[in-house]
């Protein structure tokens, strides 16, 4: 983590797919502060996240694309080029969940899993490596999950998509070995942000405690640290991802989870 320093992203552009929440806005605030332009992505009040980039010295947009609509992916790349002249790292951080067994499981909630989480990956970087590839650099980073490793009862959709993101990272990464785009993921374990706080309310409804004893019992279930990752931590790493020590690191999953997959 050392070997990037403020500023090592001058110049270069950055979309960060699923930013104005949570993981995408922790990564896209560590690779603003190492001197990206940050193109925004996500619902919500994008200003306040434009402004809030803006204040690291950095220039910043926002495109409203809906990720699991593969024309508007494709638009966001291309907003990105126009306005910035390129895409240098490319974050597909956007993701849903849902919490089911297969037999309750609504179909059309697996298909916006698939397409949000697996799909718009696919699509994006079908869009932006050519840029990558002819200017020579670029990162792509590729948020899969513990998920993408092992599984978990009632995530079927999830566990599929991002055993998917996986997989895809790794051939992205063959095609493009011999040049100067690296891809990789990064497979968090629990971090707290509004996607875990809605499994946290719907564990201390089903066992009647508390959000506190919610919480304890979500991370003393699977994750050894009983801490949270956090959105800063993952931001660093990608950071480490885009500098010169990370260029051989390619096709590689990083898990950051508190010793959940150690067991
Ligand atoms: P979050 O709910 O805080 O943020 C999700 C972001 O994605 C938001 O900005 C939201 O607007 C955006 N988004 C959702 N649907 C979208 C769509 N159709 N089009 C465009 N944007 C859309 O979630 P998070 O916890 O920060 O998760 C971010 C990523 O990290 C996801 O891929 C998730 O699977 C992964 N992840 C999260 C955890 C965790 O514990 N929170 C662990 C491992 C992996």
């Amino acid at each position: 983590m050392t070997s990037t320093t403020s500023g090592t992203l001058a110049g270069k552009t950055a979309v960060v797919t699923g930013s104005t929440s949570g993981i995408g806005l922790g990564i896209a605030t560590a690779l603003a502060k190492a001197g990206a332009n940050i193109l925004l992505n996500g619902f919500g009040d994008a200003q306040r996240y434009i402004a809030h980039m803006e204040s690291l010295g950095v220039r910043a947009a926002h495109h409203g694309a809906d990720m699991s609509k593969p024309a508007e992916v494709e638009a966001m790349i291309a907003f990105a080029i126009e306005q910035f002249g390129a895409v240098d790292v490319l974050v597909n951080n956007a993701g849903i969940q849902y919490v089911e067994t297969i037999e309750k499981f609504p179909a059309e909630r697996w298909d916006a899993i698939i397409a949000i989480n697996l799909s718009a990956t696919f699509h994006a970087m079908r869009a932006a490596l050519p840029t990558m590839r002819q200017r020579g650099w670029g990162r792509v980073i590729n948020i899969a999950s513990v998920h993408g490793l092992v599984a978990s009862v009632g995530k079927s959709a999830y566990v599929a998509a991002k055993h998917g993101v996986v997989g895809l990272t790794k051939v992205a990464a063959l095609e493009t070995a011999r040049s100067g785009v690296t891809v990789n993921a990064i497979c968090p374990g629990w971090v707290l942000t509004p996607l875990v706080q809605e499994q946290i309310d719907a564990l201390a409804t089903r066992d009647s405690v508390s959000p506190e004893a919610a919480v304890v019992k979500l991370l003393g279930e699977k994750q050894p640290s009983a801490q949270f990752v956090t959105p800063q931590q993952i931001g660093d790493l990608a950071v480490f991802l885009c500098s010169d020590a990370a260029s051989e690191m390619r096709g590689a999953e990083f898990k950051i989870d508190g010793g959940w997959i150690a067991q």
